[in-house]
């Protein structure tokens, strides 16, 4: 894996200086390069990118996704206000929430969103309230079981998502009944999908489900696309996806006698390797058994090593070229809390930063205040420029919502 010292020519250990550490830095010609390959590899279809924004949502990175050409997912109210302040119009937008109330879904049709339904209650209110006068679109489970660990799979038979594909009778009523007017279809299967033919079997379940509803306008085939976390990692190919894919869509469309568009809703393929949490050495710590070395970080700003069991690259970048020993790098969260275990780094010192890569989904916005501890700043780097994208939090924030009571 590279490891670079630099970001579009802007030093790491300079942006460290300039703005501390803990640091997450994004590296935003990266996201406009996802953006295009996605582009490219499905030239051959009417294509909608709408990026996952819970993979990472500071109004900086939504802006500049935005300018490259990719709408919205949002999967909660609060998500889709940030993606308008982030200058996305309504119309951008879908809204795909998970067991929400319905008081929820109003709002969002208040707003003017496409919203996605997952469940059949949902969708009967959704009938009995706006009848055919608000178009809709309708998460399916296709009872697939794919992804990298069970917690990221979404779209098998026991997962809570979507409406069950053997309920489309049930759909079909409902549908009939109150006249709602379906115009999308989508799955979602799961993340880190390495496959083609995975995306191609929940394509064949949404096709085959399709020719039920003469309305539609899009088929949502959902994220899920594996980026390379391990230097022996397999990323997903998506000129592959785009091909097979593609080219099974614009069969479908023959025959349903339209050409509907195809939308994908790509996270961590968009920003993932775009990422980086750069960190500072507080100690290194010898154990009769281990080599520890502590940072000034920890599962409160990447919980994706302890949750996930996730692998994440580190480097050493104050000492890109000393011996190698291995080490186990660790938070200072008190809890078990590692980042890396065993890593061959180079040798570190108190001081050094080390670099944590593919930080750049679910790392932020997963991070949380966990021993009272402050979230990092974040940094887009944009044709060569740094930019503030999120001041460092500070001691006051903490205190912000509380209420101080005399007892
Ligand atoms: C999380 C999510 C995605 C994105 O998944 P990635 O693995 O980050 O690509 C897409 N669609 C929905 C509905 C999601 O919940």
């Amino acid at each position: 894996m590279l490891k670079p010292t630099h970001i579009q020519g802007v030093s790491l250990e300079d942006l460290a200086a300039q703005f501390g550490t803990p640091l997450y830095l994004y590296d935003g010609e990266k996201i406009v390069h996802q953006i295009n390959a996605l582009q490219q590899a499905f030239a051959a279809v009417p294509l909608r990118i709408k990026y996952a924004t819970k993979a990472l949502s500071s109004l900086g990175i939504l802006r500049l996704i935005r300018k490259a050409g990719a709408e919205l997912d949002a999967v909660s109210i609060e998500e889709v206000k940030l993606g308008l302040l982030a200058g996305s119009t309504p119309a951008e937008i879908i809204y795909t929430p998970s067991g929400v109330s319905f008081a929820e879904i109003q709002e969002a049709v208040q707003i003017g969103v496409m919203v996605n339904l997952d469940s059949l209650p949902l969708l009967e209110r959704f009938g009995q309230t706006y009848g055919s006068t608000v178009p809709v679109c309708i998460r399916i489970n296709p009872h697939i079981l794919a992804g990298g660990n069970l917690k990221i799979s979404v779209g098998h038979k026991d997962s809570k998502f979507g409406i069950s594909i053997e309920q489309l009778p049930q759909i079909l009523e409902l549908v009939q009944q109150y006249q709602i007017k379906v115009v999308g279809l989508h799955l979602h299967t799961g993340s880190d999908i390495l496959d083609a033919s995975v995306f191609l079997k929940g394509g064949n379940v949404l096709f085959d489900a399709a020719l039920h509803f003469p309305e539609l306008k899009f088929l949502d085939f959902g994220g899920g696309f594996k980026v390379g976390y391990h230097p022996n990692d397999k990323a997903t190919d998506v000129a592959e996806v785009g091909r097979i894919v593609g080219e099974a869509f614009q069969a479908f469309c023959a025959k349903y006698g339209r050409q509907l568009e195809l939308w994908l809703e790509p996270g961590k393929f968009l920003v993932s390797e775009a990422g980086y949490l750069v960190v500072k050495t507080t100690v290194v710590k010898e154990t009769p058994t281990l080599n520890f070395v502590g940072v000034d970080s920890g599962l409160n700003h990447l919980i994706r090593p302890m949750m996930y069991d996730a692998y994440h690259h580190i480097y050493n970048l104050s000492n890109p070229t000393g011996a190698l020993h291995t080490y186990t790098i660790v938070g200072y969260i008190c809890e078990t809390d590692t980042l890396g275990s065993q890593r061959e780094l180079n040798t570190v010192k108190e001081g050094d930063l080390l670099v944590i890569q593919n930080a750049g989904a679910y790392g932020f916005t997963m991070a949380s205040n966990y021993n009272a501890r402050l979230r990092p700043a974040e940094v887009l780097v944009w044709e060569g420029k740094a930019f503030l994208i999120r001041e460092r939090e500070r001691f006051e924030d903490l205190l912000r919502n509380q209420v101080t009571i005399d007892l």
